[in-house]
């Protein structure tokens, strides 16, 4: 089973209240079992919501308590966070997923990128908290730019 971000399928589940639809992940997906999960309405975040980066570090280090996820209106939503990205890994194991597809970048999604807390729309080398904890836990995570490789 394949987990993937919801709002890579359509589901306007973003920051903005938008999505990130991707009709050749919707192609690649037809003949094969997928779920789809938004870890951080999962951790109870409202949508629209502001804005959130991880600060002085990545995901892993937020599973750590060695770095906090802040929005930009200066708010410590790291709570939100780890409980979406908990209840993620629930129905993973609910739902025998062994496979992640994940939206790049993103705080919680991102698989090799994420933005680096200056909200500046610049960018550095990391996992969000959800693509670290089900990479921690055995899960293969994939970018939403490079699923195909799997
Ligand atoms: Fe998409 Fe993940 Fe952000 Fe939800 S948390 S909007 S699924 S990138």
């Amino acid at each position: 089973m394949i987990l993937v971000s919801a709002c890579l399928l359509g589901e306007a589940c973003t920051y903005s209240g938008g999505d990130n639809f991707s009709s050749s992940l919707c192609a690649f997906l037809e003949d094969k079992k997928y779920i789809t999960c938004c870890p951080e309405q999962l951790g109870g975040l409202p949508t629209p919501r502001p804005p959130a980066e991880i600060q002085d570090g990545d995901g892993t280090k937020v599973l750590s308590q060695a770095a906090h996820v802040q929005n930009c209106c200066g708010q410590d939503v790291t709570e939100a966070f780890l409980s979406g990205a908990y209840a993620t890994l629930d129905i993973c194991r609910q739902k025998d997923v062994d496979t992640a597809i994940l939206k790049e970048g993103s705080p919680s999604c991102g698989v090799k990128r994420i933005y680096d807390g200056s909200f500046s729309r610049r960018k550095i080398t990391g996992q969000g908290v959800t693509a670290a904890l089900l990479a921690a836990n055995g899960i293969y995570v994939y970018s939403s730019e490079d699923f195909a490789d799997f």
